[in-house]
């Protein structure tokens, strides 16, 4: 070898000695970077130390594996206005390298898979030669690194050497600065799911609930713009109901859009996602004017498999979506259906009940009417009746006498009905009130006796504590409860019995009023219930026995107003105590 040639390559390898020296000292940097931006900044800063390059750049192969996205790295490749833009695997030399795997080293007019869009503006710009290195992971393919010169040479070997060594590297810190980044995206996802979760539980209001979970969703997850459509009754219309972004004249809320168009019309109908990343090459999509949506992301909304909505989420670049986001708003899409079903229950019982409190109403304010309007008829044909009763005439006629007291018994009893009536009315309108009088103890119970019928089979007996023989309370009220008890006692001892009324002091202040039979008794499942109104006992035992279930509801009433307490001691097949104590009051 001659000196020459000697010292020419010895220069060679001093040279490539030093490049691989820098390359080291450029990873070493690279390694220490904390995230994507930093490596990019250090390959911007750095690289021209390694290689001659005037346009720099990154072609990170998307998710999806069919695109790749310009990454500029250079003050040049700036100028082409590339940056960020995506290209297809069918389009220019990047997408050609990572197809082929192979890099690619030659002057750029011979280039394969040249593009206009690409290639072309780099020419524009006075490239004359470029190298492009496919740039892997282990097995992951992360897309290819462009260089560009001005140079008319060539790049060398030893260019191509350092090229792939440095793409290497590169790989390797992109992935793992990717697989922290996701790390974090994920965690943040997950908090944000949480946060979207406790708003869809705080509210049963619909319009609020989309209306807050769309700007949670929006906000945490920073996309563009998010709507909610839920579909119509009819089904042929999905009705804009949450709207959260950055679209400002978007369309009002209420807007119906025909099932049959756009993306959500698409999801709607097929009940799958629709994840587009250039919905100008989707049939599907329907533009707005004032709309510039370059990727649209819809997923359906179902309850039990029944689609009921459709979340929509738009952005203003290309490829803004990827599988991850699918899988993010499925999770969060099945969560608004739960929280829709639950607004929805609660608003039919909502109004369930409401319609059952107005039926209650009229039927109050009906019954009140009646009821009445009754008595004063009813006052006429009694004191007629009675009137006639004293008749010379009438008394002298046995049969006649006889059904005249019939007419005017009869009468009062319907009177008292209606009286009774219109105490419960005036109880469920809120207008019972106390008319304190000092009350004869045992005439009280002797008038609530006779007035409930007994049958051959019962006996009844009463006990009053001389201490309380005369109390202070409404006596027509009271006498009304301790009927309805003992009618209660009797008609729910079919077999017959002793019925036993007591009236004590109970605890030095209260006043203790027991009713009680040896009848069929009641199981301690229903005992609460029995004191709301029209609840009855559904059981063999009381088939037969007629009643509307108000009795002890009416008792409870008059006792609470008496600022008492009411309840029932029994045994299944012994029979039942009622008891209720009312505060003593000085006279
Ligand atoms: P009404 O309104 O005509 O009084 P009712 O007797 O059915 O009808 P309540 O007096 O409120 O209504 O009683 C409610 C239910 O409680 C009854 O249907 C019965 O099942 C049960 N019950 C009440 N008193 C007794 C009793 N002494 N022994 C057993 N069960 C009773
Ligand atoms: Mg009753």
């Amino acid at each position: 070898m001659e000196k020459k040639e000697v010292d020419k390559s010895l220069f060679k390898a001093y040279n490539l000695a030093q490049r691989l020296s820098t390359l080291n000292e450029i990873t070493l940097q690279i390694d220490a970077a904390e995230n994507k931006l930093e490596i990019y900044e250090i390959l911007r800063n750095e690289t021209h130390w390694l290689l001659n390059c005037e346009i720099l750049a990154l072609a990170i192969l998307s998710q999806i594996q069919t695109t790749y996205q310009i990454i500029s790295l250079s003050s040049i490749s700036d100028a082409t206005g590339l940056n960020e833009s995506y290209f297809t695997l069918e389009e220019g030399s990047p997408g050609w390298v990572i197809r082929n795997q192979n890099p690619i080293k030659s002057k750029i007019s011979n280039i394969p898979q040249y593009s206009h869009t690409l290639e072309g503006k780099y020419e524009d710009l006075g490239i004359q030669n470029l190298m492009v290195i496919p740039i892997k992971s282990g097995q992951n393919k992360v897309g290819a690194f462009i260089f560009g010169s001005i140079d008319e040479n060539e790049y060398t070997e030893d260019d191509l050497i350092i090229a792939q060594l440095y793409g290497l590297q590169v790989a390797v810190a992109l992935n793992n600065a990717t697989f922290v980044e996701d790390a974090k995206k994920r965690i943040s996802q997950i908090e944000s799911m949480n946060e979207i979760s406790r708003i869809l539980n705080a509210t049963l209001d619909i319009n609020q609930l989309l209306e807050q979970t769309a700007q949670a969703i929006q906000r945490n997850f920073n996309y563009f713009d998010v709507t909610i459509f839920l579909l119509s009754e009819d089904q042929s219309e999905l009705i804009l109901k949450a709207h959260s972004g950055n679209y400002i004249d978007f369309l009002p809320k209420d807007y119906r859009q025909k099932i049959t168009d756009g993306i959500i019309g698409w999801v709607a109908r097929n009940g799958e996602n629709a994840l587009v990343n250039d919905v100008t090459q989707d049939p599907r999509y329907k533009s707005y004017e004032y709309h510039n949506t370059k990727s649209e992301l819809a997923l359906p909304i179902k309850i039990e498999g029944k689609l009921v909505g459709v979340l929509n989420i738009e952005d203003k670049n290309l490829y803004a979506f990827d599988e991850m986001d699918v899988v993010v708003l499925q999770t969060l899409c099945e969560q608004i259906a739960s929280a829709l079903k639950n607004a929805k229950l609660f608003e039919e019982v909502k109004s369930a009940n409401e319609k059952l409190q107005e039926l209650d109403t009229m039927k109050s304010e009906f019954l009140g009417i009646v009821s009445h309007d009754f008595r004063s008829p009813l006052s006429s044909i009694i004191l007629a009746g009675k009137a006639l009763l004293k008749n010379e005439e009438v008394l002298s006629n046995q049969r006649l006498k006889e059904y005249l007291q019939l007419i005017v018994d009869q009468a009062n009893r319907l009177n008292q009905l209606a009286e009774d009536t219109l105490q419960i009315t005036k109880i469920e309108t809120g207008q019972v009130s106390i008319a304190w009088q000092i009350v004869n103890t045992e005439r009280m119970i002797k008038e609530a006796i006779s007035a409930v019928r007994f049958s051959n089979r019962h006996t009844v007996s009463y006990y009053i504590d001389p201490d309380v023989s005369y109390i202070k309370a409404d006596p027509a009220k009271l006498r009304q409860v301790v009927q309805n008890l003992i009618s209660n006692a009797v008609k729910y001892s079919p077999n017959g019995g002793k019925v036993n009324i007591e009236v004590r002091e109970h605890n030095n202040d209260e006043i203790l009023f027991s009713v009680s039979d040896e009848g069929i008794g009641i199981k301690p499942e229903h005992r609460d219930k029995l004191f709301q109104k029209f609840s009855r006992v559904d059981s063999e035992h009381t088939k037969n026995i007629k009643g509307t279930g108000l009795g002890l509801w009416i008792c409870k009433e008059i006792v609470e107003a008496h600022k008492g307490r009411i309840w029932v001691e029994s045994e299944v097949g012994k029979g039942s105590t009622f008891k209720f104590a009312i505060k003593k009051m000085d006279n």
